[in-house]
């Protein structure tokens, strides 16, 4: 048989410059689906080129798992909710990290001429990918509510966790030293799948994108490994992106939430912060036949919208209203704060599906700067992220992260149900200044109605 060693390998570098020109062009919502694209056909290429390894047993088995894995990929994606989205990435992940477990499972078991730095990687390989996994349908199952979302923590939890961690360690230990007997790979298996769920469980449902998008990297990381443990300097390549660009964008989060990382992980233990701030102000309420009168006579108007937005699925009713405004000549601009909504890029994809042009989105720094220039500020479901006792308020849970300045804006129009708290549960004196109206009612309803007084 022909030795395409050469062939592999040359192929595996073009798929590694696709990969990151993939990874350029997904940063920007506009090339984003090229990004995509061009990823998808360089792990294509390279899983056809890889189809040529000398070492290949079962042709059958490897194109039955691709064509059974593939209607499985397309049916999930095709027919999953846009609010689910984090569910399906985490399951995602854990796939990703069940993969690189049975790798590095099948790469050392029942072997006892592998060398050293073989059984090391294998292992690490082992160890991340069923942490990856088990924490994975852990988050899954919290997002999905077919488990409690707060964070679940015991009397004794740290010393459960150090108890854990020290006998990974050891077991890690005689994996390398006797690799031949089995049963130090089946324990560190179990340890390992305790350990991502022990990870998982003390964070609360709503910190889980934060951890879903650690999870990613850590199913990188995985890869990584197991690349190392198999020579494929594609997997290695491949794996360390995925691992770099996760830690990326969790460390993004974290700091648009005004979080560390430790923060995040360790919530669940730490007692809960209720603040007692001292709100000056009133209440305003206002009715959308009221708000169309302004809305009408408004040259400049900024969308701030945010999780209530993806609740009442009202990202149509806005384009809507954004075409009657635009047809009255205002110009009308949206802000979007990088942790609005559920998820990094929640929002854009909302008002993607809506068709609101890319052109039209501006990132918070930008609209801050030239926030007293808009006439309207319509927030539509966000809470946190035009909160002012981030600026304003020292002793706040929120004091320092980064905001939309809403409550610079001339007029601001706020469009939520009631005067529930947001994620972070804490007042919002946006909602007491003398510039700013409450539209009390459900975003999609209200918005309804303004699109209504403009048509008629
Ligand atoms: P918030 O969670 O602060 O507030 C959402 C608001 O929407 C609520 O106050 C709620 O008020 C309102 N709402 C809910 N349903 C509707 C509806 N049908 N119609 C109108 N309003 C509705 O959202 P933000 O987007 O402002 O902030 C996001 C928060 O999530 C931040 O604290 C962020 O740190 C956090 N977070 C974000 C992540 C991300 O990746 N994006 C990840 C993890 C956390 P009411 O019930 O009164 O209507």
């Amino acid at each position: 048989m022909k030795d395409f060693s050469l062939l592999i390998n040359a192929v595996y570098v073009v798929s590694a410059i696709l990969f990151i020109f993939g990874l350029k062009l997904l940063s920007h919502p506009s090339s984003a689906r090229k990004g995509n694209l061009l990823s998808a056909l360089a792990m294509f290429v390279a899983v056809v080129v890889t189809l040529l390894e000398q070492d290949i047993i079962s042709f059958d088995v490897i194109v039955a798992s691709i064509v059974i894995g593939s209607a499985i990929g397309v049916i999930a994606a095709k027919k999953v909710e846009m609010t689910a989205m984090p569910e399906l990435v985490s399951l995602f992940n854990g796939i990703g990290g069940l993969a690189s477990l049975a790798v590095a499972y099948a790469t050392i078991i029942g072997k006892t001429e592998l060398s050293v730095l073989v059984l090391i990687v294998s292992f690490v390989a082992l160890l991340i990918g069923a942490i990856t996994f088990s924490g994975s349908v852990i988050a899954w199952a919290k997002l999905s509510e077919r488990m409690v979302g707060r964070p679940i923590v015991f009397k004794g939890q740290a010393i459960v966790n150090f108890v854990l961690i020290s006998a990974i360690f050891l077991v890690g230990f005689l994996v390398v030293t006797q690799p031949e007997l089995s049963t130090w790979h089946y324990l560190a298996i179990g340890l390992s799948l305790l350990m991502g769920v022990m990870f998982v469980l003390p964070i609360g449902g709503a910190d889980m994108p934060v951890v879903i998008s650690l999870l990613n990297s850590y199913s990188g990381l995985a890869a990584c490994a197991v690349g190392f443990a198999l020579e494929n300097n594609l997997l290695i390549v491949a794996g360390a992106l995925v691992g770099a660009s996760g830690i990326i964008l969790t460390n993004i989060m974290c700091k648009a939430m005004n979080r560390s990382l430790v923060n995040v992980l360790t919530s669940g233990f730490q007692p809960v912060v209720t603040s007692e701030m001292e709100i000056e102000g009133e209440i305003t309420p206002l009715t959308p036949d009221d708000a169309y009168y302004v809305l009408e006579a408004a040259q400049s108007v900024l969308v701030i919208p945010g999780y209530g937005m993806a609740v009442a699925q009202a990202q149509h009713s806005m384009k809507e209203l954004q075409q009657l405004l635009e047809n009255n000549g205002a110009e009308v601009s949206y802000a979007i704060h990088p942790v609005a909504g559920r998820m990094p890029g929640h929002m854009n994809v909302l008002l993607a599906e809506a068709d609101v042009s890319y052109e039209q989105l501006f990132e918070m720094d930008e609209v801050n700067k030239r926030i007293e220039s808009f006439d309207v500020a319509l927030v539509i479901g966000a809470n946190d992220v035009v909160n002012p006792a981030a600026r304003e308020m020292k002793g706040s849970p929120i004091y320092g992260m980064p905001v939309i300045n809403a409550d610079l804006v001339k007029n601001v129009f706020v469009l939520k149900r009631g005067m529930a708290s947001g994620f972070a549960g804490i007042d919002n004196p946006l909602f007491f200044k003398s510039n700013c109206r409450m539209i009390f009612g459900d975003a999609k309803d209200t918005l309804g109605h303004l699109v209504r007084q403009f048509a008629d």
